[in-house]
């Protein structure tokens, strides 16, 4: 058994969903579960749909045609208008014009009630179209198999829960069907009561592993348009080397530092099982791509940069001149957890607190607020932070080109650097 994960690139036009299938028809000697993300930008799209969003319901019901055209255009061009994938696509948006026509209750849990239909919609229309042309596979409602707390937006996976269905659900439809391919969602998940959870934006990839970790898969492959694991972000980085072979806690480590291939969340359970991870093109199928596995080191050793920009630097600073010492740094952090903050980069001298956070005005002001009593802060908008690792002066003097850097951290492999953008 293994598992595949088609990201919303993958599977944002009717050419794309036609390649998508060749890559599916190609790999059916063995039992396989595809996990598909909502189709090209339909998530942002839905983002706007959440009740209390919309700023009149001319504008709702104008987002909801416009979610609409996009996919029956596609689907359209696909099958018959009698396939009766058609019915059921229907069914799906008066569901979703339903529960955008709720008036707010509570943001988080309003988003997945809404963005889920993403998922819902493009998984329903893929696998009508495989069935359309031959390609047997079975629909499941991943809500029923992997199993979250009530923590909306970014659901806490109960995995042994998850497991248990997983394998019950899953594994009875590859005996009783006596077929070889299942179509499944991304991103979405369910609560003990019945309603519907998120994993997190770019979720998708959390949930092919999640699957891989509890059906014991042989391998998972996330089908990208890149070559693979490259040393850089192509948007970024003109001259790019894929990483043929990458291990998982070098993998892990590059997530956390905003590597944006992979959802941080992913390589965790498909480690623990030793489970190995293929990225490879859709676009170019047959090519070797690049794999996360038990390796040593990364090759080919190159240097690797990932950048993050719009970041903010804040510095605090106690008002009564007392140290940056525990106590302090203990309610700093107090709040920083209560916000929600990420903090990338941080460094502390004697009287003052450094931190580096993405810039969100709103989280800003209220980090103000909270700490305004006690502390001075001072901050620098508008930075790059570029993480390098297995790095030289070389290396960082040409990416650093002059620039004026704020802060800077070395370790043995990696050095972190703020720079004006
Ligand atoms: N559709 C979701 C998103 O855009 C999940 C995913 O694509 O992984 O965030
Ligand atoms: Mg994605």
């Amino acid at each position: 058994m293994k598992v595949f994960k088609f990201g919303g690139a993958s599977v944002n036009s009717a050419d794309a969903i036609r390649n998508m299938a060749e890559i599916v028809r190609q790999n059916l000697h063995e039992p396989l579960v595809v996990v598909v993300s909502a189709m090209g930008k339909t998530t942002n799209l839905l983002e706007k749909l959440i009740p209390g969003i919309p700023a009149s319901d001319d504008e709702r019901q104008s987002l909801l045609k416009q979610t609409k055209k996009y996919h029956y255009d596609i689907a359209t061009s696909l099958m018959d208008s009698d396939d009766p994938t058609f019915r059921k696509l229907e069914n799906l948006f008066a569901q979703l014009d339903k529960a955008t026509s709720q008036p707010a209750t509570n943001y988080n849990y309003d988003y997945d009630q809404t963005v889920s239909f993403g998922e819902l919609i493009s998984t329903t229309l893929i696998s009508g179209f495989l069935n359309s042309i031959g390609i047997n596979s079975q629909w499941i409602d991943i809500r029923q198999v992997i199993r979250t707390n009530e923590n909306y937006r970014e659901g806490i996976v109960d995995f042994e829960t998850t497991r248990w269905q997983a394998q019950k659900i899953i594994n009875s439809t590859f005996n009783n069907l006596n077929l070889k391919l299942i179509i499944t969602q991304g991103f979405i998940a369910g609560t003990g009561s019945g309603t519907t959870t998120t994993l997190g934006r770019e979720g998708s990839d959390y949930s092919a592993s999640i699957l891989s970790y509890c059906l014991d898969a042989d391998y998972m492959t996330i089908w990208k348009d890149v070559p693979g694991f490259l040393n850089a972000d192509p948007k970024f980085f003109p001259n790019t080397i894929k990483i043929n072979q990458i291990p998982y806690n070098e993998a892990i480590e590059l997530a956390y530092y905003g590597a944006s291939v992979i959802h941080p969340k992913t390589v965790k359970p498909i480690q623990n099982k030793g489970i190995r991870l293929h990225i490879k093109s859709f676009i170019n199928p047959s090519a070797e791509g690049s794999t996360i596995g038990p390796y040593d080191g990364i090759e080919p050793l190159t240097p690797l940069y990932i950048f993050k920009n719009n970041q903010v630097l804040i510095s605090i600073q106690p008002k009564d001149f007392s140290f940056i010492a525990e106590e302090n740094l203990q309610n700093i952090f107090a709040v920083l957890a209560k916000l929600n903050i990420r903090v990338n980069l941080m460094q502390n001298s004697a009287l003052s607190f450094s931190l580096c956070i993405d810039y969100n005005e709103i989280l800003l002001h209220q980090l103000r607020e909270a700490l305004e009593n006690d502390f001075r802060l001072v901050y620098n908008t508008g930075l790059q932070l570029i993480t390098i690792r297995y790095y030289n002066q070389q290396i960082i003097d040409q990416i650093v080109a002059g620039r004026r850097i704020l802060l800077q951290q070395r370790s043995r492999t990696t050095t972190q650097l703020l720079v004006e953008a």
